[in-house]
């Protein structure tokens, strides 16, 4: 079950496996990187060497003729080039006999006198070209390793191979400098794979945020779902208790003394107010979870306005106030859902008349830049700059002995922003305390007539 359990979360959780490969892959690829480097560089020194004894063996085999020269001159002549060039380690110069390869000359004491009959020697003697090997000396404990060139040498005159040239070149310095590199390789990598590990710690730390963040934001929806179904649930139960409310009020349930009545209106009022909650909460919600359907059309919302002005026509009279719109010479289309709109015109012009306590509510039009600005003004009680911050933001209201006995939910401006943003428009806002707000809507409008 703690398996399952495991395999469950490695699904669930696959850049973490992602992440873990990478950790182990980054270390593999430096080794490799290094060990690669060392190989090639082993191998152009090596080639190096080989060069120089090339080299060397050509130059003794155009050279030495052990049948005109006497062998004192062709053991100077070898002397001479392995003294000029530290790596050679041994120049030997054979004679071939009946019973192998006599030494003639040769920069190693210990060889002089020596009779050989070795495979090599005798494969080289058979040769045109040099024969190449690289052997071990596993005699000593220093396991050195040399490279060796032997080359047949030829009678200048009859062309015959007459003797054997035998070149060997040390490897010991480039073996040092490799040993010195993997052991600084190895260094190299303990210390990348601790940093790793260090890394691996830390990652396990953001791997913990991960998961949190991703727990949160699950949380988040749940919220979210929550509230729409909530709000949803709660719509029946209103629209119920709404439409009892209104047949009382109709006296369709009989008559109710005075006071009844007045207990009767406060509950309406009370109910008026949760419902218009509700149904924000639940515009609030579509819009955060992007829900909310739009229908677009070419539309001129001077229409929309002039709705607006009606459904709030009798408050403002009431009031006192002029409420009207001064329409452009020629109205420009926009491309909206007009029933939306209205929502959002319904409650600037609504908010217009209720915090203006004398004056006028005036809607004007400008065209500015491709864009049509519809502008709600008002000659209310505006507000200051500190108040005006936090204006578009969720259950914001103004509190003060000026709103105190106004109702409201204070979601009414940002579902109102949300939704003009979501037609490619914005709202705005001027005001001055005492004097006045301007609401300002901003949609680009259309250029080719419809
Ligand atoms: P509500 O009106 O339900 O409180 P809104 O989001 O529509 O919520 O408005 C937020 C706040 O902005 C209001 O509480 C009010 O203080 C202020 N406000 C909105 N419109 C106006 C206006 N035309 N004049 C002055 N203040 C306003």
């Amino acid at each position: 079950e703690d398996v399952n359990k495991f395999i469950n979360f490695l699904k669930e959780n696959s850049q973490f496996i992602y992440s873990v490969i990478l950790i182990i892959l980054i270390p593999i690829l430096i080794v490799a990187n290094t060990l690669w480097q060392i190989r090639s560089s082993n191998a152009t020194q090596e080639a190096e060497q080989e060069k120089k004894a090339l080299l060397t063996e050509a130059v003794l085999v155009n050279s030495i003729d052990v049948i005109k020269q006497p062998p004192a001159y062709i053991q100077n002549q070898i002397d001479n080039i392995a003294k000029e060039n530290d790596e050679i380690k041994e120049i030997t110069i054979l004679n071939t006999k009946s019973d192998g390869f006599a030494v003639l000359a040769s920069t190693n004491q210990q060889n002089l006198g020596l009779t050989f009959t070795s495979e090599e020697y005798i494969k080289a003697f058979a040769q045109d070209k040099p024969s190449i090997n690289i052997i071990q000396d596993t005699s000593k404990t220093t396991n050195e390793r040399f490279l060796t060139v032997s080359a047949p040498i030829k009678n200048s005159l009859s062309a015959q191979k007459t003797a054997l040239v035998n070149v060997k070149i040390s490897l010991s310095d480039i073996d040092t400098l490799n040993r010195k590199n993997y052991s600084t390789t190895l260094v190299f990598l303990v210390v990348t794979v601790f940093l790793v590990l260090l890394l691996l710690i830390n990652f396990a730390r953001f791997f913990e945020f991960a998961v949190l963040f991703k727990k949160l934001n699950e949380v988040d929806k749940m919220k979210d779902d929550f509230i729409s179904i909530a709000t949803h649930e709660m719509k029946t139960p209103m629209a119920a208790i709404k439409g009892y409310i209104s047949m009382m009020m109709e006296g369709l349930v009989g008559k109710f003394d005075d006071k009844t009545r007045d207990h009767l209106l406060k509950i309406n009022t009370n109910i008026q107010r949760l419902d218009l909650l509700l149904s924000e909460t639940l515009d609030v919600s579509r819009l955060e979870q992007g829900r909310m359907q739009f229908d677009m059309q070419p539309y001129d919302i001077s229409k929309v306005v002039e709705q607006s002005i009606k459904m709030s026509l009798d408050q403002a009279i009431t009031k006192g106030l002029k409420l009207s719109q001064e329409k452009l010479e020629r109205m420009p289309m926009t491309f909206i859902d007009p029933d939306r709109i209205q929502q959002v015109v319904d409650n600037l012009i609504g908010n217009a008349v209720k915090y203006t306590q004398k004056g006028s509510v005036t809607v004007l039009y400008k065209m500015e830049n491709g864009q049509l600005r519809v502008i709600v003004k008002d000659t209310g009680i505006g507000m200051n700059e500190e108040d005006r911050k936090g204006l578009f933001t969720k259950f914001y209201r103004i509190k003060n002995e000026k709103t105190v006995d106004i109702a409201g939910t204070g979601l009414g401006l940002w579902i109102a922003r949300e939704i003009v943003r979501k037609m490619n428009g914005d709202i705005l806002v001027n005001s001055k305390e005492n004097v006045g707000s301007e609401f300002i809507i901003s949609l680009p409008y259309m250029k080719e007539k419809v």
